[in-house]
């Protein structure tokens, strides 16, 4: 693996995440998935060693890097067999929308714990009737007094069970114009009114997913990100909720490119431990360029999705944010094909193994799609960078 965009400090983090991960391997992921638990040993050593935290501010407990530092993480983890998914949702979706938007009382009340993995938070933006369409978002909050009140649904919400609390993707009214604009809410696991069903997922993943249903959910003034209403829609913070949102979604992207990258390389190394000894003629089935080529094609579209996930991890830590933008859906969609395409190319490179348990890659068909989809489509960076990039009209 080429490391030479990187600093000596960046190969030492690699080095050092790849040696936890290796420790527990997936055959520890394995079994706390067919236990129905998470990885909480592995979350803990990893927060306690500062990984999980790298991304946040030093004087609130973090490690003071950026999203660079911490995509590094969960590839390694990733290409170890055991990626954290919640790394997506927790330090670097909340983590960076409170470090860099959160009042005072709200950084201090989370970011120490998502630093040293004591509290997590889950992200909710999805809903049943918007989908890829998040303009299209109707959870709702309404002022009672100092109180918000929300109403809504979110669906495919990850971690809700373990995360102490959700942030809330909603919705208020515009004291000036009247229009509906996105505003963020933390709103703790045990809040009255917010309910949870798991949906049963296809999936091979410690991670849960559910669908929410917010019912006249009362919260504190304070569960507004950024703080009470005179920053959301005073002239400062006109379109607040918007740039959190966009703080978070371009981490989300890049931490999303990140896991595609560790797992795609989890599956080529096996294939490629495979195809080495695997003998059914006289050579090892390696030898034959119908099985070493698409191996080698493999390597290269992930190292390919690596420099652009590290270019957009640089533009979002330099702080040039529609720069970043543009680079995270072109990281997500190009991790996103390239570990799809490695984890089919190793299932197949293994014959009948491919399938069985005991080689246990085929269960990462169906998580490799999961980058295909979330958080953004495939198709939803085609148009973006069909309309932004290449200036194309829109159909929808
Ligand atoms: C395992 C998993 C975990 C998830 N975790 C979270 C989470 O923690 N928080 C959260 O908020 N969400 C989460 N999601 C939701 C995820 O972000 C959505 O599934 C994703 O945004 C797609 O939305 P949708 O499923 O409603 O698909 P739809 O929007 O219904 O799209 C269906 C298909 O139509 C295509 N399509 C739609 N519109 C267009 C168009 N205009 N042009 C071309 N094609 C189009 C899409 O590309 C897609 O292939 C998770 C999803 C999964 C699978």
């Amino acid at each position: 693996m080429s490391t030479v965009l990187e600093t000596e400090e960046h190969q030492a983090l690699r080095a050092a995440v790849a040696a936890l991960g290796k420790r527990y391997g997936r055959a520890y992921l394995t079994r706390v998935v067919g236990a129905g638990g998470h990885p909480e040993e592995l979350w803990a050593e990893a927060a306690k060693l500062g990984y999980l935290g790298v991304n946040l501010p030093e004087e609130y407990g973090g490690g003071g890097g950026g999203i660079g530092e911490l995509s590094i993480v969960l590839e390694e983890l990733g290409a170890a067999g055991c990626p954290l998914l919640m790394m997506v949702v927790s330090p670097a979706i909340c983590g960076t929308v409170i470090a860099r938007f959160g009042t005072e009382e709200q950084k201090r009340a989370w970011l120490p714990g998502l630093a040293d993995g004591s509290r997590t938070m889950a992200f909710g933006i999805t809903e049943p009737d918007a989908g890829s369409n998040s303009h299209r978002i109707t959870t709702t909050a309404r002022k009672d007094g100092g109180d918000w009140i929300l109403n809504g649904r979110k669906v495919f919400i990850s971690g809700v069970d373990i995360a102490d609390a959700t942030l809330v993707v909603g919705r208020t009214e515009d004291a000036r114009t009247g229009r509906l604009k996105p505003c963020l809410f933390i709103v703790p696991r045990d809040a009255p009114g917010f309910g949870r069903s798991h949906i049963r997922m296809e999936l091979a993943a410690a991670e849960k997913q559910f669908e929410l249903t917010l019912d006249d959910v009362r919260l504190p003034a304070d569960a507004l990100v950024g703080g009470g209403p005179s920053h959301a829609f005073g002239s400062g913070g006109e379109d607040a909720g918007l740039l959190q949102l966009f703080a978070g979604l371009n981490p989300e992207r890049i931490m999303t490119a990140a896991f595609a990258l560790g797992m795609g390389r989890y599956a080529l190394d096996r294939a490629v431990d495979y195809a080495r000894t695997r003998q059914v003629w006289k050579e090892p089935i390696g030898a034959h360029q119908a099985v070493a080529h698409p191996l080698a094609q493999a390597h290269i579209e992930l190292e390919l999705a690596r420099l652009m996930m590290q270019k957009a991890a640089h533009l979002y830590d330099a702080g040039d944010d529609p720069a970043a933008g543009e680079a995270a859906n072109m990281a997500k969609y190009a991790a996103g094909e390239a570990c799809v395409r490695a984890v089919d190319q190793a299932v197949h490179t293994l014959g009948g193994n491919g399938l069985t348990a005991e080689y246990g890659l085929a269960s990462l068909v169906t998580a490799a799609r999961v980058a295909r989809i979330a958080p953004v489509s495939r198709e939803m960076i085609l148009n973006f960078v069909s309309h932004q990039t290449l200036g194309l009209p829109k159909s929808y």
